[in-house]
């Protein structure tokens, strides 16, 4: 079962996993709505679990620091909590709640400046009822979502991580030379579906492993293949899609990959294809646009060849300007 998004709506990461806060890293991700609208929003439950314990504003010092605040235990053994409620948990501990059950609402209770929803999570961790503290590792609830997404898809979770934690180091708010944009680094031109939404890493990690298991789907499971069709497109070849098999091995062989300069070279990689394909976009705009202005009679029968040339352009942008393919 796919794990719900916790909030409705557009939304934004608003401070990621793992920066630093001075004498500490943030546990979590603070999440709101990019329309700003994120005050008194249903905050569900990502999967079916129980109450492992609450903390609420009762406390000494109001709260400090989780304001009021709900911790669940999900049936695969992950510890969630959400913080900075405006009331208590809806639950008590030990309720059980569904996938999608709402357990509170947003607010900025305890240590928070502004109206969001804190959310971490500990997979195989144990939450203290007494102090609410958290005994295990916590990791980006991304991760866990990615690997929803992907499982909900039929696309290899593995995979799916590793091509994420390539495209943007698993920054929502990632922005490429380029253009690329959020977590999945999604073209907003290229995808006209994602638009507004690049930068909702829940929107973009299911569109991506959708689109993943599309291109899986179109080579027959081949990895390789479905790799380099999202970094250089379906009909790419030649040297360009030389680029494409880079990208697609450095993916497949795992754990090496983490080298911070190989990450970024490849990086540069993809932005240089993406430019060359934004060129090739607009030069096939503009035999288009030549095209219209001619009339569609002067094409009947005609001379094709600008069309053709575009088309090639597109292709393989720099094969066809070098006349190598
Ligand atoms: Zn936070």
């Amino acid at each position: 079962m796919s794990l719900v998004v916790p909030l409705d709506g557009v939304l934004r990461v608003t401070s990621r996993f793992g920066v630093g806060r001075g004498s500490y890293r943030h546990g979590g991700i603070d999440l709101a709505r990019s329309d700003g609208s994120v005050y008194r929003c249903p905050v569900k439950a990502p999967a079916a679990g129980r109450i492992a314990a609450v903390w609420t504003v009762d406390q000494p010092r109001g709260g400090f620091p989780y304001g009021n605040a709900a911790a669940l235990l999900d049936q695969d053994g992950v510890v969630w909590r959400f913080m900075h409620f405006d009331q208590p948990p809806l639950l008590p501990v030990g309720a059980s709640a569904a996938a999608g059950q709402t357990l509170g609402l947003c607010d900025s209770t305890g240590n928070s400046t502004g109206h969001h929803l804190h959310l971490d999570a500990a997979p195989g961790g144990a939450v203290d009822a007494a102090t609410f503290r958290v005994a295990g590792k916590r990791i980006d609830p991304l991760r866990l979502y990615a690997n929803s997404c992907a499982r909900a898809a039929g696309y290899d979770a593995q995979v799916f991580q590793r091509q994420i934690t390539l495209e943007s180091g698993w920054r929502p708010d990632a922005v490429s030379s380029a253009g690329a944009e959020g977590v999945a680094q999604i073209i907003p031109r290229w995808h006209p579906a994602m638009r507004g939404r690049t930068f909702d890493p829940f929107a973009s990690l299911a569109y991506a492993a959708d689109l993943m298991a599309a291109h899986l789907d179109h080579r027959g499971g081949n990895y390789r293949e479905a790799l380099a069709d999202y970094n250089t497109g379906r009909n790419s070849h030649g040297a360009f899609r030389a680029q494409g098999y880079r990208y697609a091995d450095a993916i497949l062989k795992g754990a090496s990959m983490a080298s911070t300069s190989e990450l970024e070279a490849l990086r540069a990689d993809r932005d240089a294809n993406h430019k060359e394909k934004m060129g090739a976009l607009t030069q096939l705009g503009l035999v288009i646009e030549a095209a219209n202005r001619a009339g569609a009679q002067a094409f009947h029968g005609g001379d094709w060849r600008a069309v053709k040339e575009a088309e090639r352009f597109f292709h393989d942008p720099r094969g066809a300007r070098t006349g190598a393919n």
